[in-house]
C-alpha cells in the first residue's frame, strides 16, 4: 500500500509540485492520474520511488517512508517499483535481451551484464517477459531499431523481470499514437490484473483514463482535486 500523509513538495526555485497530499493507493489496483501539463503528475509518481524528494509530510511505501529512506535501503526499495517512463529509457545501443536482464540485475555497469554473463535462468525470464508482450522475437534487435510501441513494450518487459509489486508510469503513451496506445495501455492492464501489480499511470487524456483505469485521481497545481471509481466519471466531471 501506498499513502501519502500531507505530503508537499516545494522545489528549489519555490515553485510548488504537491500541496498539502492525502491520499491511499491500495494493493492491487490500476490508478489513472489525469491533470494539465504542470499539474504535479510526475512530481507525484517520482516522489514514490525517492526521484525527487518531498520536502513536508509522510509517504510511506509498505509503511515505510520514503522521505527518511536513503542509500542503500532506497535502493533496496526501488527493487519492488518497476518504473515506465516516456521515452522508455532503454540503453539504445544494447540488444532488447540485454535491455530486458538489466530490470532483474540492475543496470548496465554490473561486469555481468558487460560480459554478457547471463544464466540460463536469466535469459528464460527476459524471453518468457518479452512473450507476455508478444515481442518475443525481437530478442536479438538493438532496443533503436525498433518503433516506439515496440519499445514501450520492451520496457514493460523489463519492468517484469524485475518482479516489482508496484509499476509506475509517467505519460507512458505520450509519445505514440492512438492505436499504440492502446496496445501499450491493454499490456499495463494486463500485468496489473495477471500478476497483480499495483500500477499508477499519468495521462493526458481522460478518455483512455476512463477506458483502463479502477480509479482516476485528478491533479490541478499539486493537489487532488479529484479522487473516484472510473465507472463514476462523466464528461462533466
Ligand atoms: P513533463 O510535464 O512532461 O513532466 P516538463 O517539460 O515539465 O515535462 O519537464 C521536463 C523536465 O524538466 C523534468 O525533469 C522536470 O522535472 C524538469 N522541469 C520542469 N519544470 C521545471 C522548472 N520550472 N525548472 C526546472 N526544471 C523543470
Ligand atoms: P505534470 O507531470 O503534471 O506535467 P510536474 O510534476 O512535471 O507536472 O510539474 C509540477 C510543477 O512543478 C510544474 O509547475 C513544473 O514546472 C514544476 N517542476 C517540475 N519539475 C521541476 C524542477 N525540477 N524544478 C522546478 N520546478 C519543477
Amino acid at each position: 500500500m501506498i499513502e501519502f500523509k500531507n505530503v508537499s513538495l516545494v522545489y528549489p526555485n519555490g515553485t510548488q509540485g504537491l500541496k498539502e497530499v492525502n491520499v491511499q493507493i491500495n494493493d492491487g489496483e490500476f490508478v489513472v492520474i489525469v491533470g494539465l501539463s504542470g499539474a504535479g503528475k510526475s512530481t507525484f509518481i517520482r516522489s514514490i520511488n525517492g526521484l525527487v524528494s518531498p520536502t513536508g509530510g509522510k509517504l510511506l511505501v509498505d509503511g515505510q517512508n520514503v522521505l527518511d529512506t536513503k542509500g542503500k535501503e532506497l535502493r533496496s526499495l526501488r527493487t519492488k517499483i518497476g518504473m515506465i517512463f516516456q521515452n522508455y529509457n532503454l540503453v539504445k545501443r544494447s540488444s532488447v535481451m540485454k535491455n530486458v536482464i538489466a530490470g532483474r540485475l540492475g543496470h548496465t555497469g554490473t561486469l555481468k551484464s558487460i560480459l554478457n554473463l547471463y544464466s540460463k535462468e536469466d535469459m528464460a525470464l527476459a524471453y518468457e517477459s518479452l512473450k507476455r508482450v508478444n515481442i518475443e522475437e525481437k530478442l536479438y534487435s538493438r532496443a533503436d531499431e525498433l518503433s516506439g510501441g515496440q519499445q514501450q513494450r520492451v520496457s514493460i518487459a523489463r519492468v517484469l523481470t524485475q518482479k516489482p509489486k508496484y509499476v509506475l508510469a509517467d505519460e507512458p503513451v505520450a509519445s505514440l499514437d492512438p492505436p499504440t496506445s492502446h496496445q501499450v495501455m491493454k499490456y499495463l492492464k494486463k500485468i496489473n490484473r495477471e500478476d497483480k501489480i499495483t500500477t499508477i499511470v499519468n495521462l493526458h487524456f481522460i478518455d483512455m483514463a476512463m477506458e483502463y483505469a479502477d480509479r482516476i485521481i485528478g491533479m490541478r497545481a499539486g493537489e487532488i482535486v479529484y479522487d473516484g471509481p472510473a465507472s463514476e466519471v462523466t464528461e462533466k466531471t
